[in-house]
């Protein structure tokens, strides 16, 4: 039928729509267990002030071993944890020791300096690990670890799901990050739909389970969505039911990471003072109380073959 132009057609008329982007992520392997590495990726280190997406598992039903990761260091961002399957453990440098379940955040601030490991229970374990660029203001700063046992759901539209920080369709989480966040965990059936997110931000869609149709563009799990700011309307479809993606956004940067194994910073100097702090075990990174072996950082590139 003919009519008013309605909000999802205006949507389409977006300019902003027209710059979705799809990128393939790259395989891995993180403590035993593999990885699908979204972000960053080709051309793109942030959005908003995510700079880091890690789909973990699941782990090889013929040979499964559960997740391993030993004591190690960061710097300049925040760690957030989301399980889709299992459980873990958490343990870091302020004493912190917490077990974290499928519907839970850990987030974990390193600000100057954190040092810690993740041991998942037996296998199924999948999850989602996720680090937030911090901005100038907080990156030299303390550190810092909450739990956040309970987040809002959300039953909207045919979407329901999480939210993990920020706000989305009506609901917001108390998570507290250094800049303006929005994830999300959503899942839709067969159809499609649209929803209001922040113009300012930019956003990134990544699909769990199923394969997700985001304006023009065909994303299968693995691979990444890239939304630039200025999207009021995300229109989404999806072919199967139980299709199961994440939205994460921020307001952009406007600074430029520079990233190295564990550490988040500016540039190479502030990464070889926190490679040479942790292989001298200096006192910036603390003690992790963990049975897992700590983990020795590769030398950095930069370095001379005679450096330590
Ligand atoms: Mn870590």
């Amino acid at each position: 039928m003919s009519g008013p132009v309605q909000q999802r057609d205006a949507a389409c008329e977006n300019e902003a729509l027209a710059g979705i982007q799809a990128r393939e992520g790259r395989t891995t392997e993180v403590g035993g267990l593999p990885v699908a590495r979204v972000l960053p990726t080709k051309g793109r280190r942030t959005v908003g002030a995510w700079c880091f997406v890690d789909l973990m598992g699941p782990a090889d039903a013929e040979e499964p071993d559960p997740m391993e990761v030993g004591p190690h260091p960061h710097i300049g961002l925040a760690t957030m944890t989301w399980l889709l399957e299992g459980e873990a453990l958490h343990t870091d440098s302020l004493g912190t020791e917490q077990v974290i379940r499928p519907g839970q955040v850990n987030l974990m601030t390193a600000g100057h300096g954190i040092a810690h490991a993740e041991l998942a229970a037996q296998p199924p374990f999948r999850g989602v690990q996720m680090w937030i660029a911090q901005p100038e203001v907080t990156r030299h700063a303390g550190s810092d670890f909450v739990h956040h046992a309970a987040l809002p759901q959300i039953d909207e539209g045919g979407l329901r799901g999480m939210i993990l920080v920020g706000s989305l369709l009506g609901a917001t989480a108390p998570t507290q990050t250094d800049t303006a966040l929005v994830g999300a965990d959503l899942m839709l059936d067969r159809g499609s739909t649209s929803f209001a997110t922040d113009a300012g931000f930019e956003h990134c869609v990544v699909p769990l389970d199923g394969r997700v149709r985001v304006g023009q563009e065909v994303l299968e799990p693995g691979w990444l969505g890239l939304i630039p700011a200025g999207v009021e309307e995300l229109p989404i479809a999806v072919e199967t039911d139980a299709t199961r993606f994440l939205v994460l956004g921020g307001t952009p940067l406007g600074e430029r990471v520079s990233m190295w194994w564990n550490f988040v910073a500016r540039d190479q100097d502030e990464i070889t003072a926190a490679y040479r702090d942790w292989q001298d075990r200096t006192d910036r990174f603390g003690e992790v109380p963990s049975s897992l072996d700590r983990i020795e950082a590769p030398r950095p590139p930069w370095l001379p073959a005679e450096d330590r």
